[in-house]
């Protein structure tokens, strides 16, 4: 029997009903499913029977090996790739992928954050639809006015649409989570990066970096107001116009503000 190592996040979904809802939320393509830490193939099997093909990357080497039985057929078939090998070392270079792909999973929580922003940025990734964390999902998914309405609610708001599709409770899991679980899917807008075709938000990936940066130092102090913050980066009377031209109260802090004003805000500052 192989027992759950805490260390590598494992917490296994066992509802059926909960594993048919997730595949039943599947994009409708034929492009590959990347399914990050697939631990006893519950939802891999499943992922099988709805897609042409399916990458899974999985770090501990004990369910490689029951991975490699288990699915002896698919992998000789080529309908399974299986790399056994930690996710954020294949990520290291920009696109963990060569083809525009999905990515379907339930991550391994301690790293989740990290994972959505590294597939945000990977061009080649169309979309996420993941078991995370509650508290992640609200982070990622939270619109303007929201207390965690973040840097992070906004750089998803530029690349993506969020949707929170339910919740799980632990008792669905072995062994159980101390947290209540949510699945989120975020689908990319086709035309964030431009590309050349001068009608994305961002022009480039280095634009879309600067305005990463941008975000950073808007919430340096989320308490503070967004004026005072972006002192750092631009002259009082230069900021003092802009926020009139662009009808932004003066005592605006971040969270207020919404995406579309932070890049034309952006735009001026810039
Ligand atoms: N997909 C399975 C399920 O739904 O029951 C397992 C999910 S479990 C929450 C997370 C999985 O991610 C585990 O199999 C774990 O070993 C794997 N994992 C953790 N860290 C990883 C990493 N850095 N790279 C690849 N897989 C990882």
């Amino acid at each position: 029997m192989i027992r759950a190592k805490k260390k590598f996040g494992q917490n296994f979904l066992k509802d059926e009903s909960i594993l048919e809802k997730i595949v039943q939320a599947m994009p409708k393509d034929d492009k590959k499913i990347v399914e990050i830490g697939p631990g006893l193939g519950d939802l891999t099997k499943r992922l099988l029977l709805h897609c042409e093909s399916v990458t899974a990357f999985e770090i501990d080497l004990e369910l490689c090996g029951y991975l490699r039985d288990a699915f002896s057929n698919e992998i000789e078939n080529e309908q399974l790739e299986l790399i056994c090998e930690d996710i954020l070392k294949s990520w290291s270079e920009s696109s963990l992928y060569e083809d525009r792909y999905h990515i379907v999973a339930n991550l391994p929580y301690y790293i989740a954050t990290n994972l959505i922003l590294k597939a945000l940025d990977d061009s080649k990734c169309e979309s996420i639809l993941v078991m995370v964390q509650k508290e992640v999902a609200l982070k990622f998914a939270s619109k303007v006015g929201d207390k965690t309405f973040s840097a992070l609610s906004i750089l998803r708001d530029s690349i993506s649409e969020a949707e929170i599709l339910f919740d799980v409770g632990s008792e669905c899991f072995d062994p159980p989570p101390k947290v209540v679980s949510s699945v989120l899917k975020l689908t990319k807008f086709s035309n964030y990066l431009d590309e050349g075709s001068k009608k994305g938000i961002f022009q480039d990936k280095k634009e879309l970096n600067r305005f990463k940066s941008f975000l950073k130092v808007a919430f340096c102090a989320p308490r503070k107001t967004l004026k005072k913050n972006l002192g750092q980066i631009a002259k009082k009377d230069d900021l003092a116009r802009y926020f009139e031209d662009l009808e932004i109260p003066e005592n605006f802090r971040p969270h207020q503000l919404k995406s579309d004003k932070y890049h034309l805000l952006f735009k001026k500052i810039k």
